[in-house]
């Protein structure tokens, strides 16, 4: 479901997120057709939020002054050979490009379960993929121009003191135009689905079964021991190109295709059963030509140091009666470490816990608080993307460069164009913060 209608330049605002647990407070939406027209509606702005796709879960892309999108800025994608690079307008899908970056032999090094969401929106919240040795989307963020509170265009990139500041950025600092990706040479992938893993194995062998390929995704229902599936993405020429064996770790390889929820239909999902295919159609889970599904879900994250995952896991598995009758499907996935200042796994080789719950706020808010509770010894960090309810005194004490991320927002936007409820919330500015105030909701 497109959220946007890019008609004319300023519209009434999109009304909810992709998920519908979020009525928008935007009085409206603008959708420039240019750069200067958005320097111009930022510069005479004094409540402004970007928006991408809307598919995150809480109030981090809302406001009650007006939203813009980026996505009728003209497109851009600008492959450097000799750089590996590829400058991208940030307004895209990932699915919108990725194909143009195979075509001239690049690619990503990863990509998230859907190939949807705007490259801004993404790397703004820290969204990833799974890989031991893969880290964020935003991970490949070597360069960024942003539209500042003033109205004026910034380049920043890596090198600069404050560029690990910018990329997971939750749209605090200002509007991003344009992103330039690292590329890697293009890859096949082969998918392979193995069901029935048992706990025990995941548990003595954790690392072994999250390094089995390029991308390992566990899907668990927390009903039964076993893990339900285990998603196998694997490059072709590291071990790919072959026959999975039938059995692996006392998990089954699965005889047809699967969707990670039961009872949904496989067709929505990339092709499994080993067909080597592009990056790009392997390693989401889903096929760009179909919607995953028609928004009736909630999701939440949390990202743990992966030495700890053994010990997370059995956290979670203690609370497993509370969890299981409100999950439509959790996954288990890895991401590699990196420098971003706001990134869930930055400076830490994480494990995150992914929940995919049913679209009952009321039922499922109680039962994250017990999420987060369970994970607290293990200093878990949400993902800013969904649901969570951290306080924001314990999120303060996740992150090592919180208040250098404070003082950048300071510097970058002082008289808070970009501040909303969310941000107000989990980084309180002194003064108050800017046109917006604490928001009523916990
Ligand atoms: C079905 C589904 C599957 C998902 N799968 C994954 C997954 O596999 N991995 C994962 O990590 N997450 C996943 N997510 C979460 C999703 O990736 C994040 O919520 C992401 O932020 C969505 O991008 P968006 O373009 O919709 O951003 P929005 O939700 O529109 O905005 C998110 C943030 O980005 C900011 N932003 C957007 N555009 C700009 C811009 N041009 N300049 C500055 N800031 C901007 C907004 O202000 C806001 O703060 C999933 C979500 C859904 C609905």
């Amino acid at each position: 479901m497109d959220m946007i209608d890019h008609s004319a330049h300023a519209l009434s605002a999109p009304r909810q997120n992709w998920a519908r647990n979020i009525t928008f407070a935007a009085r409206r939406l603008h959708t420039p057709a240019s750069v200067a027209e958005l320097q111009d509606i930022v510069a005479a702005g004094s409540a402004i939020r970007a928006l991408g796709t809307g598919h995150s879960f809480n109030t981090v892309a809302d406001t009650h002054g007006e939203l813009v999108s980026v996505a009728g800025l003209p497109r851009a994608v600008e492959i450097d050979r000799a750089a590996r690079t590829a400058t991208v307008s940030a307004g895209l899908r990932f699915g919108e490009f990725t194909g143009e970056l195979h075509r001239n032999g690049f690619a990503l090094h990863n990509l998230g379960s859907l190939p949807h969401i705007s490259v801004a929106g993404a790397c703004a919240t820290g969204t990833h993929g799974s890989g031991v040795a893969n880290r964020a989307l935003a991970g490949a963020v070597c360069a960024l121009e942003f539209v500042t509170a003033d109205g004026a265009l910034v380049k920043t990139g890596r090198g600069d003191a404050d560029f690990p500041g910018t990329v997971v950025s939750l749209g605090a600092l200002g509007v991003v135009t344009r992103v330039t990706l690292d590329l890697v040479p293009a890859f096949e992938i082969q998918q392979w689905v193995y069901e029935g893993l048992p706990q025990d194995q995941l548990l003595d062998r954790f690392d072994e079964v999250m390094s089995e390929a390029y991308s390992v995704s566990l899907f668990t229902s927390w009903r039964d021991d076993p893990v339900d599936q285990v998603w196998l993405k694997r490059r072709t020429g590291e071990g790919g190109r072959g026959a999975a064996p039938h059995r692996w770790l006392g998990a089954t390889l699965a005889d047809g295709p699967r969707h990670p929820v039961p009872g949904m239909p496989a067709r929505h999902c990339t092709e499994q059963q080993g067909t080597p295919g592009p990056w790009y159609a392997r390693l989401p889970h889903f096929r760009l030509e179909f919607t995953p599904s028609n928004g009736d879900e909630l999701q939440s994250e949390y990202f743990v140091d992966r030495r700890d995952a053994a010990a997370a896991y059995g956290a979670l598995n203690r609370i497993r009666e509370r969890i299981a009758p409100l999950l439509q499907i959790g996954e288990i996935r890895t991401v590699a470490a990196d420098d971003l200042w706001l990134s869930p796994a930055q400076g830490r080789d994480s494990v995150a816990f992914h929940f995919t719950w049913v679209p009952d706020t009321a039922a499922v808010t109680p039962v994250v608080t017990a999420v987060e509770e369970a994970l607290a010894p293990f200093a878990a960090r949400p993902h800013w993307g969904k649901v969570f309810t951290t306080p924001p005194a314990t999120l303060r004490g996740l992150y090592d460069h919180y208040t250098d991320f404070e003082r950048l927002t300071e510097r970058l936007d002082p008289t808070g164009t970009f501040r909303n409820d969310f941000l107000t919330r989990h980084f309180p500015r002194t003064d108050g913060g800017g046109p917006e105030r604490a928001e009523t909701v916990g």
